[in-house]
């Protein structure tokens, strides 16, 4: 570990390799992170500039490479929603400028990404290389005309244009995850006969005719960037002789630099969720770089520096491209280049917040960064002490009567109001009845795939020593107590307690709550029932039915886990998936007549469903418990009944919120607030926690 001398700075470069500067194009970054595109919601209304223009100024303050946006289409055809953000008039070129400057400003850099969305668009005026509907929207696309085609490349090249002249230093041409161009190349979905399509070659044209003529427009001083697909994992994809052959023919084209993705939208492999390893497909970016001369970059699933670093010092990529680790910390380039890694606040690949956001047509943020895309929002303000790099502990003392707080409950919502109340030069002390901070998060982190919550908790900790938090473990505050401290407010962040159930038999000894099976504090047998089907049933499924719990995730494993193919032998770089062998046989049931896990996240559930579809869980929906006895448990499905001959059974029926101490602190006069689980336990979730916290801290 390199030693960090009292300036806060290394002595010597914690990531040689990462924070070496690289020349792309025209360019020279500093070091080789570069932010991906993300769609934040902010693209689409010209208004919203100046709220995209300080996220990125905050981004590029913290020191990032460069900054790529999310997509702009080139033509009203190419949006991905009927209303979403274009490039295309010198209206456009002015709102642009607003991001520009502020970036630039900051010391940044700055690319727009075209994209045409083709047959994802969610509108009836798509278009694709033939006509065709994908499985993931409900629009059929038309096929586009010679003419259509010859002018939407002319429209990429006017885009490009358009974006120099609003300050861009380049545009991304996107290429990948199933968007128009890689519609384009995979015969998959082109089979057309004309110049467009028939060979692979073809197929090839419309994206490096792109490349071709936005520079032989811009000229050798402007930055070209393709993000391309390293292997579709669809069927029909490309091959990997056709996605070599596209690196060396965008390279010849003109293109700076290769930013390389996987997967389309539609593939049923996951490659973005918290259980995905990290930097599972750096492995096909090797490939892609060992192709072409021009820098790659490396994405998905890397998200903090050590893993950055090994991507790059083993020759994998030349540089980084990540997207949500940036909205989960702005600075997390200038805490890794200060050496002070355990200070970044690290994207646990929940989605939440941002993707399944965006899915719902609502404005990006940040599981654990609720300022994220917020941050000209006054409910949201910096922190005060953002600015210093690393920051020194704080002496609670040294404070003129600050005013002091309460916070009880060491879980994310207590955690989140005591470390950002205290960064406002509030008093605080914590206190938390168990040994540990973390709550949920502490039992969230024991799920197979779930291990990167565990990252939000060292955040945590961290910020508790910087800011001054004064914490008090195995201390269960109580009325007198809390009375006695003489706070100014107390905030409850007591959390939840497992809902209990009426059922005959229900306090057997082979009934079980779920943290108890969570905690590992319970073993169960080879057959268990799991009532409740909610997040937590779906976790508990996943971890009862883990093939080997001991064995940590590997990239390999998981590729055959889910079928990728490391070797690319077939098209799409897909092979037969191996889920292994279940450890148990589980029942996961609900009283719903839904679809089991509806209630789950738009990019998270099908993965959900998925894993506990392979290793053979029964979903029952619809069902009437009745009672628990010797046979196991009995229940009424479709009016018959029906006996599940099980070793254990798991009880994971939702949550109650604790909030003894509310009433005694409100009649005796105290300041009290609830927050998180303890304030709503149904849908009792971290991201409400989080930024309800966060927007209370601000406040008081
Ligand atoms: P939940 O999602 O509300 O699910 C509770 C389950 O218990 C439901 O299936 C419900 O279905 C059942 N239930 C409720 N009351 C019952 C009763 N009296 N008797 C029998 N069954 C009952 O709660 P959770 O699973 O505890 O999850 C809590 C929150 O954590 C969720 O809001 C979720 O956002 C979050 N979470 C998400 C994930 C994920 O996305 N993977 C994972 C973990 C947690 P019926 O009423 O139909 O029986
Ligand atoms: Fe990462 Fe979750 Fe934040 Fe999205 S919401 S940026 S996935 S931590």
């Amino acid at each position: 570990m390199t030693a960090t001398p009292a300036t806060g700075h290394p002595a010597s470069p914690p990531y040689p390799t990462l924070f070496s500067p690289v020349t792309v194009g025209p360019v020279r970054l500093e070091n080789r992170v570069i932010m991906g595109s993300m769609h934040l919601g902010l693209e689409d209304r010209r208004r919203d500039a100046p709220k995209l223009a300080a996220f990125y100024a905050e981004r590029a303050r913290g020191g990032v490479g460069l900054i790529i946006t999310g997509g702009f289409a080139p033509n009203r055809t190419g949006r991905l929603t009927p209303m979403a953000g274009t490039m295309r008039s010198a209206a456009d070129v002015v709102a642009h400028r607003t991001v520009t400057h502020a970036v630039h400003a900051a010391g940044g850099r700055i690319a727009l990404q075209l994209l045409h969305a083709g047959r994802y668009s969610y509108h009836p005026w798509s278009a694709a290389p033939e006509r065709s509907t994908s499985p993931i929207t409900p629009f059929t696309a038309r096929r586009m005309s010679r003419r259509a085609v010859g002018r939407t490349v002319a429209d990429f090249v006017r885009a490009a244009g358009l974006a120099r002249r609003a300050g861009y230093d380049g545009v991304e041409v996107m290429g990948s995850e199933g968007y128009l161009i890689n519609q384009f190349l995979s015969p998959r979905t082109n089979r057309r006969t004309d110049a467009w399509g028939g060979t692979p070659s073809k197929r090839r044209r419309f994206a490096t005719e792109i490349v071709r003529r936005i520079r032989a427009a811009e000229g050798p001083d402007f930055l070209i960037v393709f993000r391309m697909s390293m292997a579709d994992l669809v069927p029909d994809g490309q091959s990997l002789t056709e996605t070599l052959e596209l690196a060396r023919e965008l390279e010849e084209a003109g293109a700076d630099l290769l930013n390389t993705g996987i997967g389309w939208h539609e593939a049923r492999v996951p490659t973005i969720v918290t259980s995905v390893p990290r930097a599972a497909f750096t492995a096909f970016t090797r490939r892609v770089r060992e192709a072409v001369t021009i820098p790659v970059a490396a994405s998905n699933r890397i998200n903090m520096p050590h893993t950055a670093e090994q991507v790059l010092a083993s020759g994998q990529a030349d540089l980084v491209t990540m997207a949500r680790p940036f909205l989960a910390d702005p600075d997390w380039v200038a805490k890794a280049a200060a050496g002070t890694p355990g200070r970044i606040n690290t994207c646990i690949a929940c989605n939440q917040a941002c993707l399944d956001h965006t899915f719902q047509n609502r404005p990006a943020s940040c599981l654990v960064n609720p300022r994220a895309g917020r941050e000209t929002d006054p409910a949201f303000p910096p922190l005060p002490d953002r600015s210093l790099l690393p920051v020194a502990p704080r002496s609670r003392r040294q404070d003129t009567a600050p005013r002091r707080i309460a916070v009880v409950g060491a879980g994310p919502a207590g955690l989140a109001a005591a470390t950002q109340a205290a960064a406002r030069g509030l008093d605080v002390d914590l206190f938390e009845a168990g040994g540990s901070i973390g709550g949920q998060f502490r039992l969230a982190r024991q799920i197979p795939g779930k291990e990167e919550f565990a990252e939000t908790l060292r955040y945590f900790r961290q910020r508790i020593d910087e800011t001054g938090v004064c914490l008090h473990l195995g201390r269960r505050a109580t009325v007198p107590g809390l009375l006695d401290g003489g706070y100014d407010r107390i905030l409850l962040a007591t959390g939840v307690v497992p809902r209990t159930i009426e059922l005959p038999g229900i306090d057997r000894p082979n009934v079980h709550a779920y943290p108890d099976v969570v905690s590992g504090r319970v073993r169960c047998g080879p057959r268990v029932a799991i009532i409740g089907a909610g997040g937590i049933g779906h976790d508990v499924a996943g971890l009862l039915t883990e093939p080997d719990p001991a064995a940590p995730q590997s990239p390999r494993s998981w590729h055959s886990q889910w079928g990728v193919d490391p070797d690319f032998t077939d098209r799409g770089g897909l092979t037969a998936a191996d889920p292994g062998a279940p450890a148990r046989r589980v029942h996961l049931i609900q009283r719903k007549t839904t679809r089991l896990g509806a209630g789950l996240g738009k990019t998270t559930g099908w993965v959900h469903r998925s894993a506990l579809r392979a290793r053979g869980v029964e979903g029952i929906t619809g069902a009437g418990y009745v009672r628990i006895d010797d046979d196991g448990l009995h229940l009424d499905v479709d009016g018959a009944r029906r006996v599940l001959e099980v070793d254990d059974i798991v009880v994971c029926a939702g949550q109650d919120s604790q909030r003894d101490l509310y009433d005694p602190l409100v009649a005796a006069g105290a300041d009290v607030v609830l927050v998180g689980g303890a304030d709503v336990a149904a849908e009792l979730d971290a991201k409400r926690a989080i930024e309800q916290a966060t927007r209370l801290a601000a406040r008081l």
